[in-house]
């Protein structure tokens, strides 16, 4: 393939549900174990000392961090993988200003990468005819859906895409203040409403990956009002915030490839949502916000009637009563409040 010319041709893996021993991104047979790329690189592993730390899948089973692998042809590894991770690691040593200014797509593909991975290993572990999981996703066809449209823009890691007028996915970029700030790495996830966040030192990125930036529209206001140092404690309520909204996310947008014409360079996406039809965000209701608020707060163990002792407002550490952004700078207690 010269330089020139590029290979504009897109993969499906799902048609025909090939994903066990097939490049994630290409389709290449990978019979070889080694022919595989880490789901969180190696570079995470050794800056936050991960190699020791486990995951726990759906269905209970546990993997350490380095045992976490998924398919990868050499040509895909070596082009785009290895390229996209040396770019994420060089601007966090550099630090936070870096980090926080790559560009969208840059971020959306690397967070993309590790959501699909750990994506992968659950649908991988559950074709595992000893595998009885709880939720199997593999028969989940809402979810198939909604990821087979999350991998037509996230293969803009592979193949040169352009997304015309819109961003597949809403990321927040936040900041911790040092203060009462311990712990350095975090990821969490949620699978089904394709959440996912990760803590890098003081900044977190929260991202809904399959939402053309819907939810960010949606949070404008909350948003803004982060753009600041934030207490541990306020990071977890926005993040409970982005969970509880993709939850009531109720839209999957379509993409349509335009046709390629000779000579073309890259391929054209256009997107389409239908909000005629359907409402885009189901109705907010602070009872079940207040179990995403309570499920985010874990670590401070706030109980619920706490959080919900008003009803109509349930507890905030990100605005005052008067709803004007509140400065935390140590959180000492629910008396404090
Ligand atoms: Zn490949």
């Amino acid at each position: 393939m010269s330089a020139t010319t590029p290979d504009l041709s897109l993969y499906d893996p799902f048609t025909g549900m090939r994903f066990a021993q097939h490049c994630f991104l290409c389709g290449t047979p990978t019979p070889a174990p080694s022919d595989s790329v880490l789901v969180f690189d190696r570079w995470l592993l050794e800056r936050y000392q991960l190699t020791d730390l486990q995951i726990k899948l759906l269905d209970q089973s546990v993997l350490a961090y380095p045992e976490l692998r998924m398919p990868c042809c050499a040509e895909c590894r070596q082009q785009y993988v290895e390229p996209l991770e040396q770019t994420v690691a060089q601007a966090v040593q550099t630090g936070a200003v870096a980090l926080r200014s790559l560009d969208e797509k840059t971020l959306f593909l690397w967070l993309g990468k590790m959501f699909y991975g750990v994506m992968l290993l659950e649908i991988l572990n559950e074709l595992d005819p000893l595998v009885k999981p709880l939720y199997p996703l593999a028969e989940n066809t809402q979810l198939l859906r909604k990821l087979q449209c999350f991998f037509q823009v996230f293969q803009a890691l592979r193949v040169p895409i352009v997304y015309e007028d819109f961003t597949p996915a809403s990321i927040f970029i936040l900041e911790t203040a040092p203060l009462e700030d311990t712990i350095p790495f975090e990821y969490d996830d949620d699978l089904s409403t394709m959440t996912f966040s990760i803590k890098l030192d003081e900044t977190v990125l929260v991202s809904c990956l399959i939402d053309n930036g819907l939810l960010r529209q949606a949070m404008g206001r909350v948003y803004r009002d982060a753009q600041r140092p934030l207490h541990p404690i306020q990071i977890a309520e926005f993040k409970a915030r982005v969970y509880y909204g993709a939850y009531l996310l109720n839209v999957v947008p379509d993409y349509f490839p335009r046709p390629v014409q000779p000579g073309d360079t890259e391929l054209v996406f256009d997107t389409l949502i239908d909000d005629v039809t359907r409402e885009i965000f189901n109705p907010w209701e602070n009872s079940a916000y207040g179990t995403s608020l309570q499920e985010m707060w874990k670590r401070w163990q706030i109980p619920y009637t706490e959080i919900m002792r008003d009803a109509r407002q349930p507890l905030s550490y990100l605005y005052d009563q008067d709803g004007e952004p509140l400065v935390l700078e140590r959180w000492e207690g629910l008396t404090e409040k």
